[in-house]
């Protein structure tokens, strides 16, 4: 059993850097292929030991070797996380068909996190890849009922659409197809609870980052990051949060 859980958490770094590169290619409309990776700054080809996850950021101290120029801790901190939730998905949902649909979302939920901090943007060319992966996922490993796949993505897209209406362009057209893909996976009520949950972790580390001065009042902040948190709680623990939430309420 220890083998396998190495074994996952070691697909996962590699993963995690495969989900960084195409995080940042795609908005840009690069390849995701060719060319190799290299230093965005000085154009330097990347050898293979300097591909290796997270060791090699830590072994060059976060600096390209060739023009010193500092590399995002973004990169390791994605790759780890990859491989965490990779790791314990099979602990949280059990090894099951599921197990499937979770591995395809931490990867959707992942590139997603790369573009939205890099770029303020949730490229349409990722969910158009994802959308129809998890409507086959949801077909062979349905939802019960079978129609909450369906009323999910209604759910997820309505309900940020008609903020987005309200509030005036306070919500930007990726979030809203983001949780109408999401809602597809998640059925409408962890749908629901995932969003309840964004909102909060947006306000309470809005505060949080205001009070610290890490960011200026009124500077953008993208939502996508916290649609991603509050998709994983809710996709992960939504029964365990729900009877929680009961219990306190008697
Ligand atoms: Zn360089």
């Amino acid at each position: 059993m220890q083998t396998i859980f190495l074994l996952l958490s070691t697909y996962g770094l590699v993963f995690g850097s495969f989900f960084n590169v195409v995080g940042l290619r795609i908005p840009n409309n690069e390849s995701i292929v060719h060319p190799g990776s290299r230093c965005t700054t000085c154009d330097r080809n990347l050898t293979w030991y300097e591909l290796i996850p997270v060791f090699s950021w830590v072994f060059q101290k976060g600096k390209c070797r060739g023009c010193q120029t500092k590399i995002s801790a973004l990169y390791p901190v994605i790759e780890i996380s990859t491989a965490i939730l990779f790791t314990i998905s099979p602990l949280l949902v059990g090894w099951s068909k599921e197990l499937l649909v979770s591995w395809c979302l931490i990867s959707l939920l992942v590139i997603i996190t790369v573009s939205d901090i890099k770029y303020m943007t949730i490229p349409d060319k990722v969910l158009l890849f994802f959308t129809p992966v998890f409507i086959v996922l949801r077909v062979f490993i349905p939802l019960d009922p079978w129609w909450d796949p369906v009323a999910g993505f209604a759910l997820g897209f309505g309900l940020l659409f008609l903020i987005a209406v309200v509030s005036k362009g306070g919500m930007g057209g990726g979030d809203i197809k983001l949780m109408g893909v999401v809602g597809i996976v998640l059925g409408w009520k962890a749908t629901l609870l995932a969003f309840m949950l964004a909102t909060l972790f947006g306000a309470v580390l809005g505060v949080a980052g205001l009070a610290l001065k890490l960011v200026k009042r009124g500077q953008p902040i993208p939502f996508g990051p916290y649609i991603v948190l509050g998709t994983l709680v809710s996709y992960f623990f939504y029964h365990e949060i729900i009877k929680w939430y009961f219990q306190l309420m008697n």
